[in-house]
């Protein structure tokens, strides 16, 4: 953002020095998101005891999220931090409407999904700041269990490689090359090598990316193979079956 306010291309550049040392035409810069600055007003009203009054010991303060996807009541709900996934998705959100929730994604395009098995056990756990999925810009999509997740994970690398700025090559050679790997699975056409082979890119995407985009680009394929390999290796049956 500073960048393209200076008029250039909105390429990441390394930090340090950060934003707030040197950011915007060299000046000391505050840059963070609306959520953020509109917290700042009812604390210095208040006063920061009564923030830390709402949330939990790690994690102060309220989250907003943008419900959606397959539930009853959609729309912009706003809880305290450590509030669960169970209590969003099934007691605000209505649940899913003739069905079960299959899975709920949160932090956008790059985040995580989780599985309903996970939230449904853990109802007690404060799933959100406990999480190692991000909660990012807010984002959290219901699905349910017609939902296909390595086409969900295909449909998000497909998102990442459009907006990968292409400045390092892990970001904008990885995403080209995972998007490619999961429409062969997707299409039958993938062995079962081609998933670790997958595993192994993801982790070089995460570990070599320099910024935020890339690191955090693999977390869909990641986490849906965390809780629904299955999907991943009936796609390789089938093939296989359909190769007979
Ligand atoms: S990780 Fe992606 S978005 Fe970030 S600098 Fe590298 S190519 Fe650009």
């Amino acid at each position: 953002m500073i960048h393209s306010i200076e008029g250039g291309r909105g390429n990441p550049r390394p930090r340090p020095p950060y934003p707030a040392e040197a950011g915007l035409w060299e000046c000391p810069t505050l840059i963070n998101n609306v959520e953020t600055y509109a917290n700042i007003t009812p604390i210095l009203r208040k006063g920061a005891e009564w923030y830390s009054s709402i949330g939990t010991e790690k994690s102060k303060g309220t989250k907003v999220f943008a419900l959606t996807g397959k539930v009853q009541n959609t729309g912009l709900v706003e809880v305290p931090m450590g509030t669960t996934l169970h209590q969003i998705v099934e007691e605000m959100g209505g649940g899913v409407p003739d069905g079960k929730v299959k899975a709920v994604q949160t932090g956008g395009p790059s985040g995580g999904l989780h599985s309903s098995r996970i939230f449904r056990y853990a109802r007690g756990v404060r799933v959100l700041a406990a999480s190692r999925h991000m909660m990012g810009s807010g984002g959290m999509i219901v699905m349910d269990e017609s939902t296909s997740m390595v086409e969900i994970a295909q449909f998000y690398m497909d998102f990442c490689r459009g907006e990968s700025c292409g400045k390092c090559v892990p970001c904008r050679a990885g995403t080209v090359q995972l998007h490619e790997m999961l429409t062969k699975i997707v299409n039958h056409e993938a062995t079962a090598g081609d998933i670790e082979k997958m595993e192994a890119l993801c982790q070089m995407v995460k570990e070599m990316s320099l910024c935020g985009l890339g690191q955090s680009a693999p977390n869909p394929v990641l986490s849906t193979l965390r809780y629904f390999k299955h999907e991943y290796e009936a796609l390789l049956q089938q093939d296989v079956e359909t190769a007979k």
